[in-house]
């Protein structure tokens, strides 16, 4: 049996030697034979140089340079790709996902799961983190179709068949965790404390997290779209019943107002909400539109595994 260790790296290079030492003990504890694919997604520091070197030194690793920064997303799956073991096991190279967990893991997956998910336990957090990100969950599990947990994230083990079914998914606007819950398949969970990023510095910004969210939301359902309706069709009856209300009124009693603030605060009220849900309609066709260039999610400039070996 072979392990494929799947690790994207984005300017880790001052990270990565001892991520190696960390997964290379580690191999040594475990009865499968590994290997480790590292990808470097157009890092701008020496990490291609490191993973060359390190590449020299061990035949187990192999590593592919991405010609540009794709998004850990597409590093993930070129990796994913590129992986030939009987197991993969994705993980971060910032030594937040301890090298450590992967023998537990992979009991977890011989004792019969197909995916075994390290979930990071929160107790380590800020008050303020944990609030956020409950909230963020509690959010985005209230519009996707796929339940999401928090905690869980990349980290984890999927079997061949598990991995299969997801590259079986070609869409282009990956969310990885709502991939992971679509497939199904028998799941175990693995809890672990994380660390601090020990080198560099996250690459999240606060708009990527928001746009991140945003995906979450939006490539698993159309329900903003049907939310959408749901409002129109309120405000539609409530200006109707509004208007019979005045006509009656005019009627009965006679126009006693002039209705210019009425009519410029339904005019503004209304137009903001037709631009809400062209923008929301027109998030929906942007997705439609990249999803049929068929572009591929990556390019490989560099690698030291064959070329008939490598995803396109
Ligand atoms: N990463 C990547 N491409 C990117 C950003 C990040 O491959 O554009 C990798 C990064 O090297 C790390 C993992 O994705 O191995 C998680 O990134 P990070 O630690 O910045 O995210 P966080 O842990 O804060 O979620
Ligand atoms: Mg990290």
């Amino acid at each position: 049996m072979i392990t494929s260790i799947v690790v994207p790296c984005y300017r880790e290079a001052d990270g990565l030697p001892a991520l190696y030492a960390r997964l290379a003990a580690m191999s040594e504890t475990v009865d499968t034979d590994m290997e480790f694919v590292f990808v470097d997604d157009g890092s701008t520091d020496d990490t291609p140089t490191v993973l060359r070197k390190l590449a020299e030194s061990d035949p187990r690793v192999k590593y592919l340079a991405l010609s540009r920064n794709f998004g850990k997303e597409a590093a993930m799956l070129a990796g994913l790709r590129a992986a030939r073991g009987d197991a993969v096991v994705i993980m971060d190279a910032d030594l937040q996902h301890p090298p450590e967990l992967v023998p537990r893991l992979l009991d977890e997956h011989l004792a019969g799961a197909d995916q075994v998910v390290a979930r990071r336990d929160r107790s380590n957090d800020s008050p303020l983190r944990r609030t956020l990100s409950r909230l963020y969950f509690r959010a985005v599990n209230s519009v996707v179709d796929v339940r999401l947990v928090d905690g869980e994230g990349d980290f984890r083990l999927l079997s061949r068949r598990a991995l299969d079914a997801l590259l079986s998914l070609t869409e282009y606007n990956r969310f990885s965790k709502g991939l992971f819950a679509w497939i199904g398949f028998p799941v175990a969970v693995v809890p672990f404390r994380s660390g601090e990023r020990e080198h560099g510095r996250s690459s999240w910004s606060l708009e990527s997290l928001v746009n991140y969210g945003v995906d979450g939301i939006l490539s698993f359902n159309s329900k903003p779209l049907r939310s959408a309706i749901h409002a129109g069709v309120l405000l539609v009856v409530a200006s109707i019943a509004y208007l019979v209300w005045q006509i009656v009124n005019a009627v009965t009693v006679g126009v006693d107002t002039p209705g210019y603030l009425t009519s410029i605060a339904a005019i503004i009220g209304l137009g903001g909400a037709q631009m809400i849900l062209l923008g929301i309609i027109g998030e929906y066709v942007g997705r439609i539109f990249l999803e049929t260039k068929r572009r591929p999610h990556f390019i490989v400039m560099e690698s030291n595994v064959d070329r008939s070996r490598l995803p396109r």
